[in-house]
């Protein structure tokens, strides 16, 4: 009997070890790019990425890097960077167009098309819509391959963006805080290799004491542009009742950012990041086991709540942009995490568009 159970264990050990390497073998590790990875301790800086397979450290003296350009030939890299950012603004007004993307999730080259096409950004990927608000609706992270390089591209947009009279604004959504707490439930399996070539955690590569997780821990949940707001997943009748406005859930989110551990006690904290806050909510779209379908009125109440006319929102993915609950909520999330799907909301003119990814645009039905 016990040599019984034996061999069945050595089979059940076998076939796990079997699966890890058919996973890992799906990626080649000698053409493994990604980076850069940038950590300070104290004056020292650590520079990580990899090119062809080959992992390359080099360490800075921070006042060597700090407000300097970054350049890694080898990555095409060429970045100011910072080791302090700031929380930004949260409410514009007098904005004349802006341009949301949502849920892109490591497609970077889908991600890039639909900038491009809609001439967000020119050739070279550099910043070309001068005073025009581009807003990133959350979730950059999970499930794609290029995570990094859609995080850098952001970054860089975002100083261009500032020096050109625009804005881009980079909202968390439920994968931000998911990778923030070490929750890798949906990682590519390049970035297993990454962090076992680092030996590390994913999450510490994006810690505080990281360019790129100091960066986003500043970012906020909510924003509202003219007299629209803008959340990953929604503000569900309950954020709304513990809620008085948009500075309040932000000035939670910093709270919860800034500390070691997210997890706390706070009833308004739990109720922020649980499944009716704004990162994870989606009881706009339709009944489930979860969720109760809100009700017009209800909308109504918590648009009223945050003076807004209209909220904006990604994560659950439709078959396109869409007007939902008569033109209450725009649903942006529209499936850019399957790669070669995936449109974008565009509002020029008085008018908003669904813009796609082959340069073209097709003004967005209101009345549903
Ligand atoms: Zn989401």
């Amino acid at each position: 009997m016990k040599k019984f159970i034996f061999v069945i264990m050595l089979i059940i050990i076998l076939n796990i070890c079997s699966t890890q390497e058919i996973q890992f073998g799906k990626i080649d590790s000698t053409q493994l790019t990604d980076g850069p990875y940038i950590f300070w301790q104290g004056e020292d800086v650590f520079v990580n990425y990899f090119v062809n397979g080959e992992a390359v450290k080099k360490i800075f003296a921070i006042y060597e890097l700090d407000n300097y350009n970054l350049v890694i030939p080898e990555l095409d890299f060429d970045q100011k960077i910072h080791f302090d950012h700031k929380i930004p603004n949260d409410i514009f007004k007098d904005v004349e167009k802006f341009f949301v993307i949502s849920d892109v999730h490591g497609q970077y080259n889908q991600f890039v098309r639909i900038l491009l096409n809609n001439q967000i950004v020119d050739e070279k990927l550099n910043w070309n819509w001068q005073n025009g608000h581009l807003v990133v609706l959350g979730d950059v992270f999970d499930r794609g391959p290029q995570v990094t390089e859609s995080l850098w591209l952001i970054y860089k947009l975002e100083q261009q963006a500032e020096n050109a009279g625009g804005k881009v604004h980079v909202l968390l959504g439920n994968h931000e805080l998911m990778i923030f707490q070490n929750d890798l439930r949906y990682i590519h399996e390049k970035y297993e290799i990454v962090t076992e070539k680092l030996e590390t955690e994913y999450s510490d590569l994006f810690s505080p004491k990281t360019v790129l997780g100091n960066w986003l821990r500043t970012k906020p949940t909510i924003i509202q542009i003219n007299d629209l707001i803008f959340c990953h997943a929604g503000i569900s009748p309950e954020m709304s009742q513990n809620f008085s406005d948009l500075r309040s859930i932000n000035a939670t989110a910093n709270l919860i950012f800034r500390r070691e551990n997210l997890v706390s006690d706070d009833e308004n904290e739990k109720l922020l990041t649980g499944s009716w806050g704004a990162y994870w909510y989606r009881g706009y779209f339709m009944k489930s086991k979860k969720y109760e379908l809100i009700t017009e009125t209800e909308i109504e109440t918590i648009l009223a709540r945050f003076k807004a006319e209209k909220i904006i929102v990604g994560h659950t993915t439709q078959d396109s942009v869409l007007s939902l609950w008569n033109g209450k909520v725009i649903a942006v999330d529209s499936g850019i995490k399957y790669g070669d799907k995936g449109e974008a909301l565009l509002w020029q003119d008085g008018t908003f568009y669904r813009a796609f990814a082959q340069n073209s645009k097709k003004k967005l039905d209101l009345k549903h």
